[in-house]
Order: C-alpha cells, then sequence, then structure tokens
C-alpha cells in the first residue's frame, strides 16, 4: 500500500458493506477520504416545468447521506458533503487534501458520463478509478462476448445466464487507522437547502422506509426472517395496498444503499435455513430484469431515451398537456388509473402493477409522448433508477423489450387485481 491518499467519490453506491469503489481504495491507500456532492442540477426544473427530483427522493437521499456518514465515520472515514457540482468541488479540494486517485461506480448514461469526462479534463493528473458496482452478475462475468450480443428478450437473456452462473462473494473494509479522520467538517443541507418544505409523509403510503443502508438491512430482517413474507413473494408480488405484498428494496438499491449480491446472498442463506420455493426464487428473478435493463441500457446507450426508443418505431406520439395534466393529476375516466396517480403524487411511491396500467394507459390507449410521463416518473419515484424507469417506459410504449408489445385492459386489470375496490378507495375518497 503506498503512502497515497485516495477519494471515494459516493454517486449511487451510497454504502458501506459490499462496496467495491471504497474496497479498493482502502485496500490500495493508506488514506481515504470521501466525497458526495448533493448536485443542485439534480433538484432544478425540468423542460417540462416540473422538478428533476420531487421531494419524497430528496428526503430520501437526505436520510441515506446522512447514514452513510455515520457508517464510514464508524470505519474512521469522513465524508465530505457537498451542495454543488463536482465540477467545482473537486478542483478546489485537491490542493487540501492531495489525492492522487478518484475511486467511483462505473456510470455511462450521458448526464452522469458527462460529469465524470468533465471532472476527468479538470483534473488531468488524477487517475479516476471506476467499477462496475450496480449489477448482480458482473458484466465481466456473463457469457456474451460484448454488450452488442445481449439479446433483445429477457426470457433468452435468463435462460442463458441461468445455465451456469457465479455471483461474486461480497467484500468489507477494515477501519482506518484514526489518524484519517479529517478535521474539516462540512454541513449537510436539508430539504429547504435542496428547495423543498418539511413535509409529512401520507400516513397511507405502502413505502413509509427511510433512507439509508441500515434501513435497508432493517427491511431485509423484517421481510426475510421475522416475517418470512420472502416465502410467499410470489403469490403476493402483484398486489397494492399495504407495506409487505413486494420487497420494497427498490429504492435503497437504487442509490446503492444495498447491494444486489448482498439481497442474493441473503435469499440463499434463506433457502438453506428457513426454505427454498418459487417465491425465493422469483425475487431473484426480479433482480436478473434490474440487471437486464442496464445492460439494455449499455448496449443501446442513449436510444433508451429517445421517442423511438431501441427499436427505432416511427409511431406517432401526441402530447396533450392537458391529458398530461388530468394523468398525473388522477382525473382521466379510469379510477383504476386515478388511484395509482394519485398515490406517486401523494407519496413517491405506486406498485409494479400499477406503473405497468399507468404506463400502458398513457402511451398505448392515450397514445402520449411516453418522454414526458417517464420525466414525471423521474421527478416523483423514491425508487427511480435511470435504468429500471427508461427500461420499463420504453418497454411499456411498445419501443423497446417487449416481444408482444401488450396492451392492458384497464377495467379488467381493476377487477383482477383491486376487485374490493380498497386501493381504488384508499387513493379517491370521492370513489
Ligand atoms: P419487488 O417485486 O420486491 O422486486 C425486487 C426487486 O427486483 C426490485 O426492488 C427491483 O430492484 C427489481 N425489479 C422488480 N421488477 C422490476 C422491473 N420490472 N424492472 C427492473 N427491476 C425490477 N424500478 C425501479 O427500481 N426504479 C424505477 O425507476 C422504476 N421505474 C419503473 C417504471 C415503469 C413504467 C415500470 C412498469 C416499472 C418500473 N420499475 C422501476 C420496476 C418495478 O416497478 C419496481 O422495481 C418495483 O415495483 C419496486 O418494488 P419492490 O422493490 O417491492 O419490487
Amino acid at each position: 500500500m503506498g503512502n497515497t491518499t485516495a477519494l471515494v467519490w459516493f454517486r449511487n453506491d451510497l454504502r458501506i458493506n459490499d462496496q467495491h469503489s471504497l474496497a479498493k481504495a482502502c485496500a490500495q491507500n493508506e488514506k481515504v477520504i470521501a466525497v458526495y456532492c448533493f448536485d443542485p442540477r439534480h433538484f432544478a426544473l425540468t423542460k417540462y416545468g416540473f422538478k428533476k427530483t420531487e421531494r419524497f427522493r430528496a428526503k430520501f437521499l437526505l436520510e441515506t447521506v446522512a447514514e452513510l456518514r455515520e457508517n464510514l465515520l464508524k470505519k474512521n472515514i469522513s465524508l465530505l458533503i457537498y451542495h454543488d457540482t463536482p465540477e467545482n468541488v473537486f478542483p478546489e479540494i485537491l490542493d487540501e487534501y492531495k489525492f492522487s486517485k478518484i475511486y467511483c461506480q462505473k456510470e455511462w448514461t450521458p448526464e452522469e458520463k458527462d460529469v465524470s469526462d468533465a471532472l476527468q479534463k479538470l483534473l488531468p493528473s488524477t487517475k479516476i478509478v471506476e467499477t462496475y458496482d450496480q449489477f448482480l452478475f458482473h458484466p465481466d462475468d456473463l457469457p456474451f462476448s460484448n454488450f452488442q450480443n445481449i439479446p433483445n428478450v429477457f426470457t433468452k437473456y435468463r435462460n442463458t445466464v441461468e445455465k451456469d452462473f457465479t455471483i461474486r462473494p461480497l467484500v468489507s473494509i477494515d477501519s482506518k487507522p484514526d489518524s484519517n479522520i479529517l478535521e474539516a467538517f462540512t454541513e449537510m443541507p436539508d430539504l429547504k437547502i435542496l428547495g423543498f418544505e418539511d413535509f409529512e409523509t401520507d400516513s397511507r403510503t405502502a413505502f413509509p422506509f427511510s433512507g439509508g443502508e441500515d434501513q435497508a438491512l432493517k427491511r431485509i430482517e423484517d421481510y426475510f426472517w421475522k416475517t418470512k413474507n420472502l416465502s410467499i413473494y410470489k403469490e403476493t408480488r402483484n398486489g397494492l395496498v399495504g407495506l409487505d405484498y413486494s420487497s420494497k428494496l427498490s429504492a435503497w438499491l437504487a442509490n446503492g444503499s444495498i447491494s444486489p449480491r448482498t439481497i442474493y446472498w441473503e435469499i440463499r442463506k434463506y433457502e438453506k435455513e428457513v426454505e427454498k420455493n418459487e417465491s425465493t426464487y422469483w425475487l431473484i428473478f426480479e433482480l436478473l430484469w434490474r440487471d437486464y435493463f442496464k445492460l439494455i441500457s449499455l448496449k443501446y446507450k442513449s436510444k433508451i431515451f429517445q421517442l423511438s426508443g431501441i427499436l427505432e418505431n416511427d409511431y406517432h406520439w401526441s402530447l396533450d398537456l392537458k391529458k398530461f395534466e388530468d394523468w398525473k393529476n388522477g382525473q382521466t375516466s379510469e379510477a383504476f388509473i386515478n388511484a395509482n396517480m394519485l398515490e406517486i403524487q401523494n407519496s413517491g411511491w405506486m406498485s409494479n402493477r400499477g406503473r405497468q396500467n399507468v404506463g400502458s394507459y398513457w402511451a398505448k390507449e392515450l397514445e402520449q409522448n411516453w418522454l414526458i410521463a417517464a420525466a414525471y416518473f423521474e421527478s416523483m419515484l423514491i425508487d427511480y433508477d435511470v435504468h429500471s424507469n427508461y427500461g420499463n417506459w420504453i418497454y411499456i410504449s411498445g419501443v423497446g423489450n417487449d416481444p408482444r408489445s401488450r396492451k392492458f385492459n384497464i377495467s379488467r386489470q381493476a377487477e383482477m387485481y383491486d376487485g374490493d375496490k380498497s386501493f381504488r378507495k384508499l387513493w379517491n375518497s370521492k370513489f
């Protein structure tokens, strides 16, 4: 280990366990400092007139970073927190901390890549060490010679990877020597500084959880071990009401406060110690979907953000702003759509069943421009993840990976999944 200082730049990998950039930085350098930037661009208005990040995810992120700072401190590593862009922060702190390398998670989507490219230009003699760390399967372990060979149909992908696979073991870090702690103290912003009013969590929410790595682990403890709900996941996962119809792990996964490998190994442990059944397999199956959309994003790059999608279909899309307001505010002619849209508007959460229905309704029933709807989800969702969101939106809009391009029959869906109307009544008092 050289007498060097490394900087770990935290982005969507906000954890200390199974965090490869952190582990590498600690193994290869004597001193390690960490930085997180609340980038003002993430909280600005989009061209559609709403914020890029709304208050629900902002609050969850603040909680996440606060917990990360505490957990890092327990390892004698300081997390410097800024409310500024990395391009402004890093050159300014370079002189003071004299780091020779920046370790971070590899990102490839244009907005994220632009920032790392700009940083490399501003800091030409600093090496940026990037690691793919958001996957269940490390891309290097996949049985495809390059990303272009990733099948366009999920089942084909799944069958290939499931034949023979290894999930890498978890990594952890030891405490750094005490001298590693910095004198410098940076203030954590709050909701107000990020541009929001304080707010109460809606008592009807299906996602009442807080951000942070410890909270993610607590959720696993509850959902797997205490309640054993994991054993019935396959039967309950299409639910709409309450905390436990699905794992609710997406928000922690999205900002990286837990790794998919941690979840995977915990499921395997559960299978050994409690039981192995279709439900335990199905949660892994869903994590494969998550990986798959990331691989599609790697394969097709910015096409996932284009109206014509990866299929380059030239469908005619309308953009009726009145229809958008009605959809957004839960004022369409479909009570089931309205309840789901009121749920996301008031809580930042919507079930997978709900997301598929409101997406299909918007893109296939109303034939409206799916990009504005995806941007609205990006703004509102606590669990927004760039690949899962845009990958699912192109899928549901018929310009992605759905070989059948299905359109949902909304009233049938409402009957099947909300037969007793409890979900519609919960979110729509007039119903
Ligand atoms: P569970 O059912 O418990 O599944 C476990 C995990 O598997 C999830 O946490 C998630 O990481 C992964 N997963 C499950 N379904 C999917 C899927 N269809 N695509 C990708 N990963 C999946 N998920 C996000 O994490 N972020 C998003 O921004 C997002 N946007 C979506 C937009 C649309 C239009 C649709 C139809 C789906 C979207 N999803 C997104 C996928 C899915 O709805 C959520 O992952 C899921 O509802 C989260 O709840 P859970 O953690 O309880 O999931």
